[in-house]
């Protein structure tokens, strides 16, 4: 390894030690960067890989709520600007019991190159709150997201900094964030959100862009070894927005989706989540705030495997689309037995470093990393801020048809960012570099701070 990438390696394990997602995050990314660096001295003199791993800005502020009960809650809100050197900072926000600054920065540091990637001018944030959403009623979800924002609402902006959704906000969460920041702001600017509802400026297939956008990175990594999706299984993870979106997209293509998890386990349906029936329950499922994916077993008659995730069923393709560390080396040594070729991180920073490392270097396995399977999703609230900005809205076929341009040119400059560098068919490496040189140029040009 490059001495002056491994030297940023080991500053950021000493001093973010109580931080591992972002020590694994940093780990993980820089690792594909040596023959970048090799190449280029001048990122070393600006001492570039120090300034990408320290935050632009971390904020952190109190978020108090009362309960139907009149009990007072207090939690910590969060946003960490991560990089903003070649756009506003955008990222989502997550509500999530055990969310603190390390699952914030590591988050806020994959977007950086995720956004980049998408080819559109946004920088990379995350945020978000150790809330905890489950269970709670619609009127404390709404006194929680109007405290929240009275305290972020000063750091954000169309220009600035514009946040979205992530696990536990949806567009229930962006429509009482939205509502807050016009009352307290008094003007109409709808951009400073996005995954809005449609009433008010949202864009059509946001919703879907994340699923349907890693559908349509699956068809080019598909493509490229000259095979086709129709009848391909697909074992998932996660039943949220962006499962929803992968199982749609994938019964309209004539793939099956056999395998869905949620915390309490994972259901097994040999005939795929494969009907408008089986999609749609996915959203009910989801909005019921029970967090259980045994009920669609249940409805469905599926097998259940209580406490279990799916990595040991026999598919063509799977797709972890849950949350980070969701698969272990175990379970990599399962996909690996069964002789699995298509691994695809959906969700951020899914796998495990060592369980990543396996898989990459197992012969006959191809993986595809999430910062660039999942980048439609942010990639379309790029396009719902140029409709916000341009006062129109796209119709359903134009945002398609740019997810699915921005997917293949994902994929595209991804294979060729590591083939420039030797490294064969890489996504990971490639998606590394492709999204790490448009942000080392930017801030080369912007001089050093
Ligand atoms: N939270 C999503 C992500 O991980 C979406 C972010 C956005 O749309 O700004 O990319």
């Amino acid at each position: 390894m490059n001495a002056y990438v491994e030297s940023v390696i080991n500053r950021v394990r000493e001093k973010y030690v109580s931080e591992p997602e972002f020590v694994q995050t940093v780990e993980e990314v820089l690792s594909s960067l040596s023959p970048v660096i090799d190449a280029h001295p001048e990122y070393v003199k600006a001492d570039l890989l120090n300034r990408m791993t320290e935050p632009e800005r971390m904020i952190s502020f109190r978020v108090v709520w009362t309960d139907d009960n009149g009990e007072v809650h207090t939690n910590t809100g969060y946003r960490c600007q991560f990089n903003g050197a070649i756009g506003p900072y955008k990222g989502g926000l997550r509500f999530q019991k055990n969310v603190y600054p390390g699952i914030i920065k590591f988050l806020g540091f994959e977007q950086t190159f995720k956004n980049s990637l998408t080819g559109l001018p946004i920088g990379g944030a995350k945020g978000g709150s150790d809330f905890d959403p489950a269970g709670k009623s619609d009127a404390e979800i709404m006194r929680f997201c109007q405290s929240f924002m009275t305290a972020l609402y000063r750091y954000i902006g169309p220009d600035i900094d514009v946040p979205a959704g992530d696990i536990g906000v949806g567009g229930r969460e962006i429509g009482y964030l939205f509502g807050q920041y016009r009352r307290l702001k008094g003007v109409w600017e709808n951009g400073v959100l996005t995954g809005k509802g449609t009433s008010y400026g949202g864009s059509l297939i946001r919703p879907e862009a994340t699923g349907y956008g890693a559908i349509y990175y699956l068809n080019e990594v598909l493509a490229h070894e000259g095979e086709s999706i129709n009848g391909k299984t697909i074992a998932v993870s996660g039943f949220g927005n962006v499962a929803w979106g992968i199982c749609k997209k994938a019964m309209q293509l004539g793939a099956k989706v056999v395998t869905l998890s949620g915390p309490d386990g994972y259901i097994y349906d040999p005939d795929g989540v494969s009907t408008e029936e089986k999609v749609n329950y996915m959203l009910e499922m989801r909005a019921s705030g029970r967090n259980r994916v045994q009920d669609y077993a249940d409805k469905f008659g599926a097998k259940f495997f209580p406490g279990e995730k799916p990595w040991g069923e026999k598919v063509d393709i799977i797709m972890p689309a849950a949350m980070q560390n969701d698969v272990n080396i175990d379970s990599a040594k399962k996909i690996i037995a069964n002789n699995i070729k298509y691994y695809i991180e959906v969700a951020n920073m899914p796998t495990t470093n060592d369980a990543l490392e396996l898989l990459r270097s197992t012969e006959g396995v191809i993986v595809a990393p999430s910062k660039a399977v999942n980048a439609g999703g942010v990639g379309v609230s790029a396009l719902e801020m140029a409709q916000n900005s341009e006062r129109l809205v796209w119709t359903e076929e134009e945002v398609d048809e740019h997810l699915g341009a921005m997917m293949r040119n994902i994929h595209k400059v991804s294979a060729e960012a590591a083939e420039e560098f030797g490294l064969g068919y890489d996504l990971v490496a490639g998606a590394n570099i492709a999204g790490f040189k448009k942000v080392a140029t930017a801030m080369l040009e912007q001089g050093i701070f």
